[in-house]
C-alpha cells in the first residue's frame, strides 16, 4: 500500500498499529470518523480529558514564566489543583538546567515519510550536550514503569530529538533521558534512559514496522485478537466488535494491563541493554 508522500507518522500513529493493525487503517488511511465514545460516562471521560488540557497549559505558562497566581487563579477545579500544588511542591523540573522548549515539535524524513514528535516540555544544556524530554501524564492509575518504557512514544521522541537536535546543537543519544512526570503520583516519575544501542535498535524497529505497514494491502489491516481493546475504540460497531464502551474506571487498569499482556509483542527489545529507572 502506498501512502501520500506528505504522510507523517507520529507515536500515536505507531502506537495504534501496534495495538491494532485495522485501527490503524481506519484512523490513519481510510480517515474514518466515527462517531462512538471510547469509554462511559462520557461526560467524565471527557471532563478528564479537559482536565489534562488544562494541566498542560498551565504548565506551559509556568515555563513561560507566568506569575504563580495568575496561573493558579485559571485553576478552579479541585483535581487540577491538587495536580497544580504537587507540581509546584515536587518541583519536578527544578534539577535540570538548560534552556526549555516548551510544547515543542520537530519532525525528521524517514523511511520516505516523516516522522513527527511533540513534546511537552524539552530542556535542553547545551554546556554539558545533555537534554531532559518531559511528559505529563495526568492518569489516574500509574502504569507500570515496564510498560512506559516500551511505549512508541519512549522510543520514538528521543529518537527524534536525537535525530534531528535543537537549534544550536546537535545531542548524542547518551545524553537524552525521558521523564514522565503524574501529578496524581508526584513522588513516582518514570525516568528512562537512552543511549546509542537503543537508538540504533529503535532506528530497525521503527524502519520495519513502518515497512510492515506500507506492504500491507488496503483492506488487509488485521484486527486485533484481542477483543478487550475493542471496549475501548470508538470503531467497535463497525468492526462488530460490540456497541456499548467500557465503563471508564476501568479504562486505565484493564487497558494498560491489555498493553501490558502483548501489544508490544511486535517490539523485539531483548537485543536492546537494560533500562533503567
Ligand atoms: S474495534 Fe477492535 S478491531 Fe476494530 S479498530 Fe478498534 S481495536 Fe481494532
Amino acid at each position: 500500500m502506498k501512502l501520500p508522500a506528505n504522510f507523517t507518522f507520529s507515536q500515536s500513529s505507531i502506537q495504534d498499529y501496534l495495538d491494532c493493525p485495522r485501527r490503524f487503517e481506519l484512523r490513519y488511511v481510510l480517515k474514518i470518523r466515527w462517531p462512538a465514545p471510547i469509554t462511559e460516562p462520557v461526560i467524565e471521560y471527557e471532563h478528564h480529558v479537559e482536565q489534562g488540557l488544562q494541566f498542560h497549559q498551565m504548565v506551559q505558562q509556568f515555563v513561560n514564566n507566568l506569575p504563580l497566581e495568575l496561573i493558579f487563579a485559571g485553576a478552579t477545579d479541585p483535581d487540577l489543583q491538587t495536580w497544580w500544588n504537587n507540581f509546584i511542591a515536587s518541583a519536578p523540573i527544578a534539577s535540570y538546567s538548560g534552556k526549555k522548549y516548551p510544547e515543542y515539535r520537530l519532525s525528521i524524513p524517514f523511511e520516505g515519510h516523516r516522522l513527527v514528535a511533540q513534546y511537552d516540555l524539552v530542556l535542553a544544556d547545551e554546556k554539558t550536550g545533555s537534554a531532559v524530554i518531559f511528559d505529563w501524564k495526568t492518569s489516574r492509575v500509574h502504569p507500570k514503569k515496564e510498560f512506559m518504557a516500551l511505549r512508541a512514544q519512549s522510543i520514538i521522541y528521543p529518537f527524534v530529538l536525537a535525530e534531528a537536535g535543537l537549534p544550536s546543537f546537535m545531542i548524542q543519544p547518551e545524553k537524552i533521558k525521558m521523564i514522565y512526570w503524574y501529578p496524581n503520583f508526584p513522588d513516582k516519575p518514570d525516568i528512562i534512559s537512552y543511549d546509542i544501542k537503543r537508538h540504533q535498535h529503535t532506528a530497525a524497529i521503527l524502519k520495519d514496522t513502518i515497512s510492515n505497514i506500507l506492504d500491507t494491502d488496503q483492506g488487509s489491516f488485521l484486527l486485533t485478537t484481542d477483543t478487550r481493546r475493542c471496549q475501548f475504540c470508538n470503531y467497535r460497531s463497525l468492526c462488530s466488535r460490540g456497541e456499548k464502551a467500557g465503563k471508564l474506571d476501568q479504562l486505565e487498569e484493564d487497558v494498560l494491563d491489555i498493553f501490558q499482556s502483548d501489544s508490544l509483542d511486535n517490539f523485539d527489545f531483548n537485543e536492546t541493554p537494560e533500562i533503567r529507572f
